[in-house]
């Protein structure tokens, strides 16, 4: 196992990310499928996020219970394919705030292009937790965590679905203070920057696109 790398091996994570990368899977489906595993995935990558002792009243008695430290949470997705997983993450932390990050992928040199850049105040006090269905090149990946990193956020995750060695090794070697979180890490990366065998694009299986 890689350092920094967590592949969650969870029997209904592994169940569903085969449903969605079946060709045969409908964009109703793939769109289910995807909210289902990032809400299962959520609940991994937030599993040391740190508590402090708050004091309560039950019905019963006065009690001490944990609530999760700090400012809230701040989820970033990196569009457009993070859109897929942002809402099944907000099903389990609805108090999370949103950042989004636009870039696409230059076809000819794979290299990411920012378009958009908006995060919540106060990072330096919030927990990040930045997502992309794929980590494929890991050039988008690095680039977005270069953008977020310089507003010294309090602690930093990054989530997938699918990666392979390649943009795992890209982004280790960037960023090794970030933990990656995957549901697989796949054979390879084509000559066309897809991995393989992967689920194919996306955003557009997701947003009902593909050409
Ligand atoms: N982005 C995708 O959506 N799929 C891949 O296989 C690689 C990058």
């Amino acid at each position: 196992m890689t350092a920094g790398v967590q592949v969650i091996g969870h029997p209904l994570v592994q169940h569903k990310l085969t449903l969605l990368r079946k060709k045969q899977t409908s964009t109703i489906e793939f769109r289910r499928l995807l909210g289902e595993l990032a809400a299962l995935m959520a609940y991994e990558v937030t599993r040391d996020l740190p508590l402090r002792e708050v004091a309560i009243e039950t019905p019963v008695a006065a009690a001490t219970g944990q609530a999760i430290d700090g400012k809230k949470v701040v989820l970033v997705a990196i569009l457009r394919a993070g859109i897929g997983l942002l809402d099944g993450m907000l099903d389990v932390v609805p108090g999370a705030r949103v950042g989004h990050v636009g870039l696409y992928r230059d076809e000819q040199t794979l290299h990411p292009v920012e378009y958009y850049f908006r995060m919540p105040r106060d990072l330096e006090a919030r927990d990040v937790i930045v997502v992309d269905p794929m980590l494929a090149t890991g050039n988008s990946a690095i680039a977005a965590l270069d953008r977020i990193k310089a507003q010294r956020p309090r602690s930093l995750r990054f989530v997938c679905l699918v990666s392979c060695p390649e943009g795992i090794a890209n982004l280790r070697a960037r960023h090794p203070d970030v933990p990656i979180f995957t549901a697989a890490i796949d054979e390879r990366l084509n000559e066309h920057g897809y991995i393989v065998p992967g689920l194919g694009d996306a955003g557009d299986r997701y947003f009902g696109t593909r050409p």
